[in-house]
């Protein structure tokens, strides 16, 4: 299929052409993400390829239709930016990579923890500068805390199983729950119930209009003094005004986020030399104790490998008339 991909990085290219054996796609790479605007560049092509941040909205989806492409493939487990009701009445298919690694992802919102807590990245920079004082960078130990898990989906399942390999205390919230998950020590409970009760919350549910700033002032205000929050899945889970709020008056104690609301303004680009116009990460970059990295928890080699070789079998599929494993519908 000829296959135009949005929003590519060289690591895209890279894992992409290596695994389209054969050559059996053909596939086109611009860096510019999917939107209304950059639309137009879909001409000629059958099927689109995107991430998390293009917008691929009822508009988009209108003009993409009348150049012919019938498949929106995403390299992504989450799908919020698709409008599917308008694919759907297009007749343009979705199909996405649902579990490429949960691991990477449980991992870094691990790493988000740790490296919150015992300061490694502070303490890596003092030692860099030829100080080796300890002074500040107290932390605290991780065995007996308790550990709340909001979505324990693929993601959660493997976090809440590095959590429990810690002897953390692993409570969970989920309109599903995993009798997997029971079996190995976790304990579900209300969402008020996880909030009152966690030392450190971790969110990976996916972002829909019921999640949508599920953290917010409210939610807050039931939690611990100084409780950690973690936040690996989608940005606006997070009502980052109020979460400000809560760091001001030290209702946070710490917040580690891989996503942010407005992230598809600065995520995945190099704005080192440019004045950052956008005022709440600049406010959330500027605590000491807020940790952010810039959506990078599926980023492993292994990640990324499967990502490349599901997509590509996506597209095998939808060409051959074979059944979609991976479909999402509407
Ligand atoms: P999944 O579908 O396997 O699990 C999601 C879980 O959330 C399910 O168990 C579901 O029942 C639960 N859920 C749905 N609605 C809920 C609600 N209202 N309240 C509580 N729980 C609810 O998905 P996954 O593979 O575990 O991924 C989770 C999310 O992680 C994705 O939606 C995506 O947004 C995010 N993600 C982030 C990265 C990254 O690089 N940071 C990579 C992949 C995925």
């Amino acid at each position: 299929m000829k296959v135009a991909f949005f929003s590519t990085k060289s690591y895209d290219k890279e894992y992409f052409t290596k695994f389209n054996t054969d050559n059996v796609h053909e596939l086109t790479f611009f860096e510019v993400p999917l939107n209304e605007q950059t639309a137009v560049l879909t001409i000629g092509f059958e099927a689109i390829c995107v991430f998390v941040n293009d917008i691929i909205n009822r508009e988009t989806i209108k003009i993409i239709k009348q150049n012919g492409i019938s498949l929106i493939a995403l390299r992504c487990a989450g799908f919020n930016n698709v409008d599917l009701k308008a694919a759907h009445e297009n007749q343009i298919k979705v199909v996405r990579v649902p579990a490429y690694s949960p691991e990477s992802v449980a991992e870094h919102a691990a790493a988000l923890i740790l490296t919150l807590n015992r300061k490694t990245h502070k303490a890596y920079n003092r030692v860099r500068e030829g100080n080796f004082s300890i002074e500040n960078l107290t932390g605290f130990n991780l065995f007996a805390k308790t550990v709340g898990v909001i979505g324990t989906g693929l993601i959660g399942k493997a976090f809440c199983k590095i959590m429990l390999g810690f002897g953390c205390k692993v409570l969970a919230y989920d309109i599903k729950e995993s009798s997997d998950l029971v079996a190995k020590g976790v304990v579900y409970k209300s969402l008020d119930d996880i909030l009152n009760e966690s030392d450190i919350l971790s969110l990976h549910c996916p972002l829909t209009p019921e999640t949508a700033h599920v953290i917010d002032a409210n939610a807050i205000s039931k939690m611990k003094d100084g409780v950690m929050i973690i936040n690996t899945s989608r940005g606006a889970l997070i009502q980052a005004k109020d979460a400000i709020e809560g760091l001001k008056n030290g209702k946070i104690g710490y917040l580690g986020i891989d996503v942010y609301e407005q992230e598809a303004d600065l995520f995945f680009q190099d704005l080192s030399e440019s004045v950052i116009l956008d005022d709440v990460i600049a406010r959330l970059i500027s605590f000491p104790n807020v940790l952010i990295t810039g959506h990078l928890g599926f980023f492993t080699k292994e990640a990324v490998e499967e990502i490349a070789t599901i997509t590509l079998n996506n597209l095998t599929s939808f060409e051959n008339n074979r059944e979609l494993v991976n479909e999402v519908k509407s």
